[in-house]
């Protein structure tokens, strides 16, 4: 019998948790040999940026290394590609923009893989990923075949698609392709970034700037995970129809949200615990972060389980004082 594996190096969060074994999947074979030989209680596993495990994981880890990057379509005005679900986002991002085409650019330093990408549709800066997505391959691994979803049918929502939905744990998500523009608009309504490029007397910025403007401000904000634990985003910033959004602010004036294009109300989770007096609060070896209350990090040591019991306790006081229910945006396992 195998050792335990420690999945320590594999998740951002820095939770010393083990399972059974640690899978490379370097390339669907590995995947349907797998399956084919060895079928037990599995997860796939891209760079364990969006994941809380409370406790050891009970089965094995399918670890995604795939790679490639392949044009698959270009004309005068823009370009497609076909991205390896096991990329590293952020290196692809940059590949990107340093061949000068528009569109991920604002998506920059969002840690972890290709493939989990649209699984949150990620978003940042007033970009999400469904703003260039074309397709998603995967391999379903009940039929064990491969299958292609259009952009109009992954279910895109905020921080939510269909693979978090009716497909959550059905597919390994094998590609992606994307359409990038080669006439760049720079996508700048996301006020810290005009605010950024403003202070450094950046008029014109080029996709080359967005890039860096959004590189500077995350590390200027948010912990690196490599030096304190964390998952990013810990909650999603709830949304609130009109009639529930009214009945709130007319308690709470200063509530800080966004109408979203569909008329809901997204409020800012961040300062929704910050009233409620967790911003920076330490509680045993885990925390809300000093800057970014929407943040929880592990200061060294942290179990799962103890992160876990701090979010209920934050959900349990917003609820309380605001009516308002956080949802995790972190996968929990
Ligand atoms: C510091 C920090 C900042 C962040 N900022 C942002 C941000 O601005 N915006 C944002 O949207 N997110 C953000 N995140 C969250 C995270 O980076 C994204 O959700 C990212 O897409 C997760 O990728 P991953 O490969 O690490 O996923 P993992 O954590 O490895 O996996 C997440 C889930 O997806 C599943 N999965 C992963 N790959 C596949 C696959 N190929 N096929 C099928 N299932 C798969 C896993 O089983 C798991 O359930 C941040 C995280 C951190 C730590």
């Amino acid at each position: 019998m195998n050792p335990k594996s420690s999945l320590l190096d594999f998740n951002t969060f820095g939770i010393d948790v083990s399972c059974r074994s640690i899978i490379e999947l370097t390339n669907l074979d590995v995947l349907e040999d797998y399956l084919a030989n060895s079928p037990s209680r599995f997860l796939i596993l891209g760079g364990g940026s969006n994941i809380l495990f409370k406790s050891d994981y009970d089965g094995d880890i399918l670890l995604n290394k795939t790679c490639g990057i392949e044009i698959s379509n270009e004309n005068e005005d823009s370009v497609e590609i076909k991205v390896a679900s096991g990329e590293n986002w952020h290196d692809f991002v940059k590949w990107t923009v340093d061949r000068d085409y528009a569109g991920i650019e604002n998506l920059a330093l969002i840690p972890g893989s290709v493939g989990a990408a649209p699984i949150q549709n990620i978003g940042a800066y007033g970009v999400e990923i469904k703003d260039v997505l074309q397709t998603v391959e995967y391999f379903d691994l009940n039929e064990k075949c491969l299958k292609i979803l259009r952009n109009e049918d992954c279910g895109f929502g905020y921080r939510n698609s269909v693979f978090k939905n009716e497909l959550k744990g059905q597919v390994f998500i094998v590609s992606i392709s994307i359409k990038l523009s080669k006439n760049h608009s720079p996508k700048l309504e996301y006020w810290a970034l005009k605010h950024f490029l403003e202070e450094h007397s950046i008029s014109n910025p080029s996709i080359k700037d967005v890039f860096n403007a959004v590189v500077a401000i995350r590390q200027s904000k948010l912990p690196d995970p490599a030096k304190l634990g964390n998952s990013g985003s810990f909650f999603k910033n709830p949304l609130l129809t009109g009639e529930e959004f009214d009945v709130v602010q007319e308690k709470f004036p200063a509530i800080r949200f966004f109408e979203t294009d569909d008329h809901q109300f997204k409020i800012a989770a961040g300062w929704l615990i910050e009233q409620c007096g967790w911003k920076g609060k330490v509680v045993g070896k885990t925390g809300s972060h000093k800057d970014q209350a929407l943040v929880l990090v592990n200061y060294g040591g942290a179990t799962g389980e103890e992160v876990w019991n701090l979010a209920q306790a934050i959900i349990a006081s917003v609820q309380e004082q605001f009516g308002i229910r956080l949802e995790p945006e972190v996968n929990i396992l």
